[in-house]
């Protein structure tokens, strides 16, 4: 089965909860537009070099599509439709008024020179402008892609139309446009996300022992916050390494040393110094079987199989990836009576502030970082009170109330305009 139907499979078990028609289930499980490009870009040594671009958008029943843009080998029509599908899903479960967008290229960054990447990202743009804008499409960052890029491609769509349109883009720069708080979004809505669940459970309020797999961007900011509020760190991993420690890691000392040596090493801060600490190398599985209270994927897909889910440990699994638990996987956990927060909703943050940098750039207003913070807390917790009320109503898993509750809000939009 290609990665659209099994993206599309996820809806089924929503379908037991709430009752919709199937003209509204044709609509909704038909991506509105798939365009594919050949973007050709001359490369260093003056060859040209051709690229395959995708830009797949579906359901903009709620608003314009939204989503990022990934530049990875994996990158096909497939991807982008599951992915732009999940968007669609994830902006109605946080109440946001867009639809589901995603597109990439098919590349390996690590190949290009950083002027072959500018031509791509403006390549992109130039293949594909006509499809966006700030009420039809809206691209933000993705897997490899970041504000550098994202200023890349929003200057040139704007030189392409002819005027300042800053709202196309988001994840951009803050001093060309971007918002207050946008890169550590995902991380500090994922937190929001696991304090109002602790609220409801007995999850300790502070001191909970987590595991973040892949500390990125979004792991390592929801680590940052995750420790700042008093909570244990005590193993992080990256795509070579896997480090566990007892007593927890210094999360900023670890995320510096990354910073400048693009490596894990278990270190902390003496006397303003980095100083490296005991910490046992454990591998990726031990990571993520560990006995912990949370344990956080924030790196690839489907890295918790079925075979790993049989030995989770731990009591709470949020889902800062998208799809880091495959669909077997899902159900070994639900049995086990794990709390998987699922990624619709868990990872959110990102997109939630990317609309409020949309609003932003369209009001021609900036807030500071408190209030974008406030803002985006505000959503996080509407949205996750909402999915673990029908939840409980309906005593299901919180990936199909999420399901559930994006699906209504969908079906309601479509049944007002019929
Ligand atoms: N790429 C991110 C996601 O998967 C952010 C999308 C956005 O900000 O539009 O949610």
């Amino acid at each position: 089965m290609n990665l659209f139907n099994q993206a599309l499979l996820r809806l089924k078990p929503a379908l037991d909860h709430i009752s919709v028609s199937d003209e509204f289930l044709e609509v909704i499980r038909t991506p509105e537009r798939v365009v594919q490009v050949a973007i050709k870009i001359k490369m260093d040594n003056g060859r040209i070099r051709v690229f395959d671009g995708y830009r797949a958008v579906h359901s903009t029943l709620l608003g314009p599509a939204k989503g990022g843009i990934r530049f990875h080998p994996s990158v096909d029509e497939s991807e982008v439709k599951s992915l732009a599908f999940w968007m669609a899903i994830k902006c109605a479960v946080a109440g946001l008024p867009y639809g589901g967008g995603k597109g990439g290229v098919k590349v390996n960054t690590k190949d290009l020179s950083i002027g072959e990447l500018e031509r791509l990202s403006r390549g992109y743009v130039r293949a594909l402008w006509k499809y966006l804008g700030e009420d039809e499409d809206i691209p933000a960052p993705d897997m490899y892609t970041n504000p550098k890029i994202m200023a890349w491609m929003t200057d040139e769509y704007c030189v392409l139309k002819g005027r300042k349109e800053l709202g196309v883009f988001t994840g951009k720069p803050v001093s060309f446009g971007g918002s207050l708080g946008r890169s550590e979004a995902t991380g500090m809505g994922g937190f929001y996300v696991l304090q109002t669940i602790q609220k409801m459970t007995a999850l300790p309020r502070s001191g909970a022992r987590i595991a973040i797999q892949g500390l990125g961007n979004v792991g390592g900011s929801f680590g940052r916050i995750a420790a700042k509020e008093g909570h244990v760190i005590v193993a992080v991993s990256d795509s070579t390494s896997a480090l566990y420690r007892e007593e927890g890691f210094d999360i900023d000392a670890i995320l510096a040393y990354k910073e400048t040596f693009g490596s894990l090493r278990p270190v902390e801060y003496k006397n303003s110094e980095l100083v490296e600490v005991d910490a046992k190398k454990i591998t990726h599985e031990e990571l993520l079987t560990l006995d912990v209270d949370i344990l956080v994927p924030a790196a690839v897909e489907d890295s918790i199989t079925e075979h790993i889910a049989r030995d989770v440990k731990s009591k709470v699994i949020i889902e800062l990836a998208n799809g880091p638990v495959t669909a077997a996987a899902d159900q070994i956990l639900e049995e086990k009576g794990v709390i998987v927060v699922p990624d619709v909703l868990a990872n959110s943050g990102g997109v939630t502030v990317s609309y409020l940098e949309w609003v932003q750039n369209r009001m021609g207003m900036y807030w500071t970082e408190k209030e974008v913070n406030e803002e985006l807390k505000k959503k996080m917790v509407a949205a996750t009170e909402e999915v673990w009320e029908f939840s409980k109503n309906r005593n299901c898993s919180l990936r199909t109330a999420a399901y559930s509750t994006a699906l209504m809000k969908l079906y309601r939009a479509f049944e007002e305009c019929k």
